[in-house]
């Protein structure tokens, strides 16, 4: 196809794999349409008479296609997804088979699915969990190799109902979001809005590498970050590769990239060279957050499955290479009524202003009350190498507003809104707010969680994490906020609404105030005057899930039946367990590369330099040569004690009990021997004869394209 048809062809590419509103006008009879269209609106399942016709529509479509199998596809607490596929045959008295799919089969699904992890809700000999559409986000087909599968996004429950996925709290979550959100705004005054909705869009950061050289990397390849790694002469220094000119390899790699997104109805819309050598960034248009979350997870799989087929590996890992930038994920986040209002946009007229301004208090109530959990929604493991590294920001929760906003806050702090630089008086409801310009709310990139005009966009989760978990905190929390605000509203009594909202607006800007910071985030003041405001500072993943299991954090998931009191716990467990296991494995991976790789080749390069200082004996031995095989021996020397370190760290972290004291060892005995381990053997690497070092180094993985 060249370039021309190509572009000419993106409208009518874009979600043909998709069973969406135009093919399901064109394929349901209308009373099953509008019943599954009134499902989807208001977020709940469908009529189990009509869902034999719906998927029966579904089947033949997708056989179409070229499908033969279908699956519930779900997002289970390993932070990937997973997929069972069955084919649609079913067999015939005459020996033969027919295409079959049915409305059970559609809505329900029983993996034995004993292998995941379920943080002690399920013992395995209850292995059955079943799978359930989530007919919210659309069903798509998705082709792998000569394989083509009908795609049903599904949560996943243990037999007892409980939640043993990501899918499943979030979609809890987005309806207790629109539960409050309704109350506080029919409190306003506003009939019409039938339904809130949250909205996400997902930046992507990754790095790509040739594939050849990452095949050599044990460290690339079990752990998805480089162990060891002398830094390459030039690094990021000279801002050269941020927003740089697209290498033409790559350049096809995202051109196959966003092909495969839009057949799959994902807006990939924007992509670029980032900070880091090597590194990259996509990003679609945002929507609805459950949808947003599971696109963000095709984008992931594609990043990475289109990626070999350009002899690349594509790296999600928050810090692939230490000394150069880690990738993050930003999380564009908004409320959003069904007749378009976005609540966090800044209205032309004083009651838009007040709405906004309700909203906009409600956000920075429910980060500052459960920073905790929204920190812990954020600790894994990789993402500790990224988090206070001075490239993204630190681990202490804080809100950027920029200069007008936070001055507005101020004023109703103070009860007058009068005499802002900006506008000249603001009663709330009465008066409109300055409009405030874009740009002067999006320039800090310092902030963990900044307003940027209409949205705020958190900063802090990581580049491989499933944005599921911040985003259930980020709904649960503001439900929280606009729960007491509807509360309040909606009690009866004689005072004029506006004034109680000014009261109560008030309250809260004197509350929460300490976590408005529009400052420089990575520096060390900072810190220290984030603890003077007693915010909390949560430096490794760690400290942050050990703070989150509260009973003031387990009260507000099980308030607005999020997590029930014994999902909240196993969730905790299994991030703990998670953490743990990927410390453990960077142990053994050390091991194996420093056992078979690094010491087998250092000592054989020290034999081969003592030959040569030998050699050169009768000629008198250049200081150059005996100094190289002094350095040799000693790193052979240095290398041999970090080993034992390591491996006496990694015995007390197994021998430890339960998973949290294990998940402590881990972050104080592990994860120090693995950076005392480096030193050595980075040190070595910058001297030893290039054709002796067994890996890729740094200069050629970030550079050799
Ligand atoms: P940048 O952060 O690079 O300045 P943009 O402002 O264009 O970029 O937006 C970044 C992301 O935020 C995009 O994915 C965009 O679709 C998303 N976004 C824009 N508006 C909203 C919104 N109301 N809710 C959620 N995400 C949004
Ligand atoms: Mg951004």
């Amino acid at each position: 196809m060249d370039t021309c048809d190509k572009s000419r062809l993106v409208p009518s590419l874009f979600g043909s794999w998709v069973f969406n509103d135009t093919v399901m006008r064109e394929r349901l009879p209308k009373n099953v349409y509008r019943a599954l269209q009134d499902a989807i609106r208001d977020g709940r399942p469908l009529d189990s008479g009509l869902a034999d016709i719906l998927a029966s529509a579904m089947k033949d479509w997708a056989i179409e296609k070229g499908a033969t199998h279908y699956c519930h596809w779900f997002q289970p607490m390993t932070g990937v997804t997973a997929e069972k596929h069955d084919a649609f045959i079913s067999p015939t008295p005459q020996g033969t088979v027919i295409m079959e799919f049915s409305g059970r089969e559609l809505s329900q699904g029983e993996p034995d699915a004993s292998s995941f992890p379920s943080g002690g809700l399920r013992a395995t000999f209850e292995a059955r969990g079943y799978t359930a559409w989530d007919c919210t986000s659309p069903v798509f087909i998705k082709k792998d190799g000569a394989n083509t599968t009908l795609f049903i996004p599904s949560f996943f429950c243990s037999y007892h109902g409980q939640a043993l996925d990501k899918k499943t709290p979030l979609l809890r979550s987005m309806e207790a979001l629109n539960r409050q959100a309704l109350r506080v705004l029919r409190a306003l005054g506003n009939e019409q809005a039938r339904r809130v909705s949250v909205t996400l869009g997902a930046e992507q950061e990754y790095f790509l590498i040739d594939r050849r050289l990452a095949a050599r990397r044990p460290d690339l390849l079990f752990c998805g970050r480089t162990l060891f790694g002398a830094p390459a002469p030039k690094g990021q220094e000279m801002d050269d590769h941020y927003f740089g000119s697209l290498h033409e390899r790559v350049a096809s790699y995202m051109s196959e990239v966003n092909q495969q997104l839009w057949l799959l109805g994902v807006t990939a819309k924007t992509q670029h060279n980032e900070v880091a050598p090597s590194q990259y960034e996509i990003a679609p248009i945002f929507e609805v957050v459950n949808v947003g979350v599971d696109h963000n997870q095709l984008v992931m799989e594609t990043l990475q499955k289109v990626a070999r087929r350009h002899d690349f590996i594509c790296l999600l890992h928050e810090k692939p290479f230490a000394g150069v930038n880690g990738s993050g994920k930003h999380n564009n986040w908004s409320m959003v009524t069904d007749d378009g209002v976005n609540l966090l946009a800044p209205g032309d007229t004083p009651h838009e202003n007040l709405q906004f301004l309700v909203f906009l208090f409600a956000v920075l109530r429910g980060v500052d009350r459960y920073a905790d959990m929204l920190r812990a929604s954020v600790a894994h493991a990789g993402n500790d190498h990224r988090l206070g590294a001075n490239e993204a920001p630190p681990a202490i929760i804080s809100v950027f507003l920029g200069e007008q906003l936070t001055e507005i806050i101020e004023q109703i702090e103070k009860g007058h809104t009068r005499s802002s630089k900006a506008c000249s008086s603001l009663q709330l409801g009465v008066s409109t707010l300055p409009p405030l310009p874009k740009d002067s709310t999006d320039r800090n990139r310092t902030s963990p969680f900044a307003f940027t005009g209409n949205k705020f966009e958190f900063r802090m989760p990581g580049s491989s994490q499933s944005l599921s978990g911040p985003n259930v905190v980020l709904n649960t929390a503001v439900a929280e906020s606009l729960r007491e605000i509807a509360d309040e509203l909606e009690r009866p009594g004689t005072q004029d609404r506006n004034v109680r909202l000014q009261k109560l607006l008030r309250e809260y800007a004197r509350e929460h105030r300490r976590v408005i910071f529009n400052g420089d985030g990575y520096t060390a003041a900072w810190k220290a005057e984030a603890a003077r405001r007693g915010l909390p500072n949560l430096a490794s993943t760690m400290e942050a899930l050990e703070a989150m299991a509260t009973p003031k954090n387990q009260a507000l998931f099980e308030r607005h039946g999020v997590f029930s009191a014994t999902e909240y716990p196993s969730r905790q467990e299994i991030m703990v367990e998670s953490y743990a296991k990927s410390v453990l494995i960077e142990g053994k991976t050390a091991l194996h590369m420093v056992r078979r790789q690094i010491l087998p080749a250092v000592m054989a390069a020290a034999g081969e330099q003592a030959r040569t200082v030998s050699a050169l004996e009768a000629y008198g031995v250049p200081g150059p040569a005996r100094e190289l095989l002094q350095a040799m021996t000693a790193g052979i020397e240095a290398m041999g004690k970090a080993l034992e370190g390591l491996e006496a760290a990694m015995a007390k972290a197994r021998a430890a009990e339960g998973s949290v004291e294990r998940g402590r060892r881990c972050r104080d005995d592990i994860r120090p021997a693995l950076v005392a381990l480096r030193e050595v053997v980075d040190a070595l690497e910058a001297r030893m004869p290039s054709g002796q070092w067994p890996l890729p180094t740094y200069a050629e993985m970030l550079y050799e394209l």
